[in-house]
């Protein structure tokens, strides 16, 4: 029997590092600060703040619908398991990903109820530049069609399934269509290309941060 340790594990998360980090202007920023030194104190600490949707994180139902479900009440077991990744490298900036782009992988039977799907533009090495916020985006089709066939997790390696938050007007319709349908979101993952797909397992589960909207995600893949 192979253990994890035998397998070679694809870390899907982006580093918290406060200097060479994606954060939107005029939301909370990550930050970590010691509290005390081993050198002075004989011991190390730290206080770390963070907003719920800094860096690879989750988005719960209850981040948009007040009476959704938080990031404590998901099940675990919707997070871990099997996940397919689809390419949609040849997508660029501020291009909208539809349905029907979806439908032209020759993967697209794979998508069958309790899947979790993985959105792979590459936009994730973007991270921690201005271009990272042009990322292309989803229909609000690609919603209601993997709703339909019984996903309830999508993953994308980009900062919103939405357009650009610099892209006004501000509005959400695949968040409201996904979250509203009882889904879960989980952005800014990375590494998406160096997954041996088109299926592999992945284990996606947050921080248990009670009654929140959003938690930290430190994902990990493996075939
Ligand atoms: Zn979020």
């Amino acid at each position: 029997m192979s253990t994890l340790t035998d397998i070679n594990l694809v870390d899907l998360s982006q580093p918290f590092d406060s200097k060479h980090m994606s954060m939107a202007p005029g939301l909370p920023q990550f930050s970590c600060c010691p509290i005390s030194t081993v050198a002075e104190d004989g011991f190390s600490m730290h206080t770390v703040s963070f907003g719920s949707h800094n860096g690879t994180h989750i988005d719960a139902p209850s981040h948009f619908f007040a009476d959704g479900k938080t990031i404590d009440q998901i099940p675990l077991s919707s997070l871990v398991g099997r996940a397919l990744v689809l390419d949609l490298t040849y997508k660029g900036a501020k291009e909208v990903i539809s349905w029907a782009d979806l439908a032209q992988s020759p993967h697209i039977d794979r998508i069958t109820s309790g899947i979790i799907i993985l959105i792979h533009t590459g936009w994730s090495k973007h991270w921690a530049t201005e271009g990272y916020w042009e990322h292309p985006y989803l229909g609000t089709d690609v919603a209601e069609e993997l709703v339909a066939r019984g996903v309830s997790v999508i993953g994308i390696d980009f900062a919103s399934p939405d357009r650009s938050i610099f892209e006004p007007p501000w509005n959400f319709p695949f968040h409201q269509s996904f979250l509203g349908s009882g889904g879960f979101i989980v952005e800014n993952l990375t590494n998406l290309g160096e997954l041996q797909g088109p299926e592999v397992m992945v284990n996606l589960l947050p921080i248990n941060l009670v009654g929140c909207d959003g938690a930290p995600v430190r994902g990990i893949a493996w075939k």
